[in-house]
């Protein structure tokens, strides 16, 4: 056996047989010479062999009442990240159990905090619950990282502050969550040496002046209640501490008062056998020592969500108060160790007590508020995560910035929610070296950049996908002023060729005149209001007619009427023999629902929802159909994104030859290793398209496919 550490290793073993569990010393010995072996020649920032930390580690852990496995993966847990053993030599050496448990704590420790801004801190603590499969992953990276902080006056001092920082905001508020008190305190006390200095050594030199005092108070009373409690049959352990510098100066920053003011500095703990006696005890206190009055908490009655229970009551005691905490061992325990006293109770209390362990699991998930039955440590966990984190994932940016987003999230939201102009020309991102497509589910621990071109913005389809509602607002957002501007572009030229028409020149005096005449506050919303057909060339002209009588415009009223009884015969004619025009702007094909816009003595043909349709007069406007059987072909028109690559034109043409397609127009650009075709083909009909479009997306590297409606 290698060097001066067996004899820790035996200490850790032997306590571990102590604490009444089968230990299978093969394991862990098996363990400590592994890494041993892989941390030879590597030595700590202090100058001590590497194998050190993992010792004292696995030392923290036997304290906690942990099992075996959890001491193995303990001693284990450095080796894949420092050394070049790799995760599956774990594996075959330790089995599925450990080499899960050891890569856990690695893939905790790949993290990237950041700068860690207090509202992320949660959203980190939700991602670290979300990444342990094994409750013992948490337990070891806790015994971990109170290692590292007893040990890190080696660090620079900026690195000091950024650890501490993390203990404080993530760690210990995690550990208290999961009732491990006693690591929480150590965590905070640590964390807060360093990042106020002044603070704590105020508190510390307060503390150390009245120490003497408080020592013999504590001192005095221990043996009044030993021997009061025994003189009654219950044995009690005794005894006192000062509470930790920390939650002393939350609550000198809470209660806004002096040091002098807080006098429940000592807490006094009684802790005896069984939980039954614990009221007893509190009525025996009661007689001791005057209770000071609104002072008791019944945390039996009604533990806190972490679990903790325990009775607290303040009392008076040589003019001191005093607070006394009344529990259990099993309690005790519990409240100390959290979690980790799973594992003690979960062995001891399957062959006595079955409720010990049920209660303590239904009162961690007070975090978790149902009825729960299990007593799997694995499905408790699963609960724990849907309960405190369901609904999330947590992915990251190249800069490894966290992103919290609703689970189902796709690139598109990830987009927006890093800018709202990334999310209006994204078209693809990388994960993990891989382009996906626009529609992908994004898992948690993804690390997503995304891809932009200044040639693609959203369309509905987006919306089938678009999980976060901030991305669908800014897709409805966009998609609603592109439509806007659309018909504001069609009211400008239907005002503008409507002047021509009667030679008026459209100057801006007549421009701003008929628009207030109408009641509009902007010539935009003017325009769109023509744009989409709510006022039509003859009002506007009527309009205009009527401020301007006098001169050129006498005629206007006259034409304007003369003009609509001309569209009306056209449409009364038949238009049966009317020339059929498919429309450039939407390039219709059979099968899509059309509508026909009269113009002169032709019918265009527009897809029933193209943009132009708003600006048609109704008379214009008639139902037709397309004729079935009818054998023809039609452009169309659309746009494919792909990732560049090498034959990738090559392979879009065979997908339109394999079905007969002719290729009428071809341009395409290729930017930032994407390339965008935007094509005309000819097809029979829209079932054709449909299937050149599905080919089209099955051709390696093709992100997307759109149909211009332009
Ligand atoms: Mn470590």
């Amino acid at each position: 056996m290698p060097s001066r550490y067996t004899i820790q290793i035996d200490n850790i073993i032997k306590r571990l047989q102590e604490n009444g569990s089968n230990v299978n010393e093969d394991l862990i010995r098996k363990a400590y010479e592994f890494a041993f072996e892989a941390h030879k020649n590597v030595f700590r920032r202090s100058g001590k062999p590497y194998i050190e930390h993992p010792v004292m580690v696995s030392e923290i852990l036997s304290e906690l009442n942990v099992d075996d496995i959890t001491i193995a993966a303990a001693l284990l847990h450095d080796v894949v990240e420092d050394t070049d053993i790799s995760g599956l030599e774990i594996r075959e050496n330790f089995g599925e159990t450990i080499y899960q448990i050891v890569d856990g704590v690695t893939k905790i420790d790949e993290i990237n905090f950041g700068t860690l801004e207090e509202k992320q801190a949660e959203n980190f603590r939700k991602l670290i619950i979300s990444m342990i499969k094994d409750i013992r992953v948490i337990i070891i990276k806790f015994a971990d990282r109170l290692h590292n902080m007893r040990t890190i006056k080696f660090m620079s001092v900026e690195k000091q502050k950024k650890i501490a920082k993390e203990t404080l905001e993530i760690y210990a508020p995690l550990a208290y969550r999961l009732g491990m008190y006693k690591i929480k305190s150590e965590l905070e006390d640590l964390s807060f040496e360093l990042l106020e200095p002044e603070n704590f050594k105020m508190i510390k030199n307060k503390i150390e002046l009245s120490y003497d005092k408080m020592e013999s108070v504590i001192n005095k009373i221990q043996p009044l209640i030993i021997s009061k409690l025994s003189s009654q049959n219950i044995e009690s352990t005794v005894n006192g501490r000062i509470k930790h510098f920390y939650s002393i100066f939350k609550k000198l920053k809470t209660r806004k008062s002096s040091f002098e003011e807080i006098m429940d500095i000592i807490a006094i703990r009684i802790i005896i056998p069984k939980e039954e006696d614990c009221y007893k005890v509190l009525s025996i206190v009661h007689e001791m020592f005057s209770p000071v009055h609104k002072m008791f908490h019944d945390y039996i009655a009604a533990p806190k969500e972490n679990g903790y229970q325990s009775l607290h009551t303040k009392v008076i005691f040589e003019n001191k108060i005093i607070e006394i905490q009344i529990r259990s061992t099993k309690m005790h325990e519990i409240a100390e160790c959290g979690l980790a006293a799973h594992w003690k109770y979960k062995r001891t209390d399957m062959e006595n007590d079955h409720h010990a362990l049920d209660k303590y699991i239904i009162r961690l998930r007070g975090i978790l508020q149902e009825s729960f039955e299990s007593k799997d440590p694995k499905e408790f966990l699963e609960e724990l995560k849907i309960n405190l984190i369901s609904g999330e994932i947590f992915v990251f940016t190249p800069k490894k910035d966290l992103i919290t987003l609703p689970v189902g999230s796709t690139p598109v939201d990830f987009a927006y929610k890093i800018h709202e102009n990334i999310g209006n020309h994204c078209i693809a991102a990388k994960v993990s070296g891989q382009i996906i497509p626009l529609y992908t589910p994004l898992e948690n621990g993804n690390v997503v950049e995304i891809i932009t071109s200044n040639k693609f913005t959203p369309t509905y389809n987006w919306l089938k996908f678009a999980k976060s509602p901030r991305a669908r607002t800014s897709i409805k957002h966009f998609l609603k002023k592109i439509e806007f501007n659309k018909t504001l572009k069609l009211g400008r030229e239907t005002f503008y060729n409507e002047l021509e028409k009667y030679k008026i020149k459209p100057d801006r005096d007549i421009i701003r005149q008929t628009s207030s005449a109408f009641g509009y506050k902007t010539i935009e919303e003017f325009y769109n209001s023509i744009g989409n057909g709510v006022i039509k060339p003859i009002h506007f002209m009527r309009k205009i007619s009527s401020f301007k009588k006098e001169g050129m415009f006498e005629k206007l009223i006259h034409k304007i009427r003369l003009k609509s009884r001309d569209k009306r015969e056209i449409f009364n004619t038949s238009v049966e023999n009317a020339k059929m025009i498919n429309a450039d702007c939407c390039h219709p094909l059979p099968g899509d629902s059309i509508v026909g816009e009269i113009v002169d003595e032709m019918i265009i043909i527009h897809i029933a929802n193209c943009s132009k349709i708003g600006a048609v007069e109704p008379q214009n406007l008639i139902n037709i159909n397309w004729e079935t059987e009818k054998y023809e072909n039609y452009d169309v028109k659309f746009k494919v994104a792909a990732e560049d690559r090498q034959q990738l034109l090559l392979d879009m043409i065979k997908a339109l030859n394999s079905l007969n397609i002719n290729l009428s127009h071809l341009v395409i650009k290729v930017e930032d290793s994407i390339a965008v075709a935007e094509f005309i083909a000819k097809v029979k009909n829209l079932n054709h398209f449909i299937k050149l479009r599905k080919k089209l997306l099955g051709i390696k590297s093709v992100l997307s496919v759109e149909r211009f409606l332009e």
